[in-house]
């Protein structure tokens, strides 16, 4: 069966921390580099800051690390453009504020596609890939009309609507993508968080088992499994 979705020109991750995208999307993600020279932005929304056992370690310190290991894995698989918000690990919100950032990194950067946290998975129980996941659709509703955030509206900066969002981390899926041929850049991506996989015993392993399986029923070697919505 061919498949139907079209691989877009430009497409965006919005994610709680550094590396949700990574387990999440960077296999589809660089699958549509590789072939079709998808652009990519990545919009972080907190810089992991508690995500450590190192009693020295203090939070400015692992943010510093977490952006800079985002960044890397991005590169591994050929993403072009990062934002980081900076906001607290562990503390986000659901506020306006926080729907107007990402608002306005969307009208910024105009991706035609959206991957999120899906913030409706069940028993999800971290604080923050809920509210990613809010701020990702709440935001994509507010780029698309001139009269949310209307003073974002200067200096050339327009509405912008995006047409598909798929969502990651979901316990529903309704679509899957086919990663054989982009699974050792999504592993190389998920080992640049030296933080948090670095000296993990199995890493790779438990990862192409994971990929593996996801495919299996759908018959493909390896993928990724979202909740995909089209939005009118
Ligand atoms: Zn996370």
């Amino acid at each position: 069966m061919a498949d139907p979705f079209t691989i877009p020109k430009r497409a965006m991750a919005i994610f709680a921390h550094p590396d949700d995208v990574d387990f999440g999307c960077s296999g589809t993600l660089g699958s549509w580099i590789r072939t079709a020279g998808t652009h990519v932005t990545y919009c972080v929304i907190t810089s992991g800051q508690k995500g450590t056992h190192d009693p020295k370690m203090t939070p400015e310190l692992m943010a510093e690390t977490r952006e800079r290991e985002q960044r890397a894995a991005g590169e591994a698989i050929g993403v072009k453009e990062f934002v980081f918000l900076g906001h607290q690990d562990g503390e986000l919100e659901s506020t306006m504020e926080l729907r107007g950032e990402v608002c306005r990194v969307i009208r910024e950067h105009r991706p035609e596609v959206v991957f999120t946290n899906d913030p409706w998975a069940h028993y999800q129980v971290h604080p923050d890939h809920r509210v990613a996941g809010w701020s990702g659709l709440d935001g994509v509703v507010a780029a698309r009309d001139h009269l949310f955030f209307p003073e974002q509206l200067t200096g050339g900066l327009k509405h912008h609507r995006v047409a598909r969002v798929l969502l990651f981390g979901t316990r529903d899926p309704n679509i899957w993508f086919d990663i054989s041929g982009s699974l050792d850049g999504k592993i190389a991506a998920l080992r640049a968080h030296k933080s948090q996989v670095g000296g993990r015993r199995g890493f790779a392993e438990r990862m192409r088992w994971w990929a593996k399986n996801t495919g299996a029923t759908w018959n493909l070697a390896a993928a990724e499994a979202f909740r995909y919505i089209e939005l009118a």
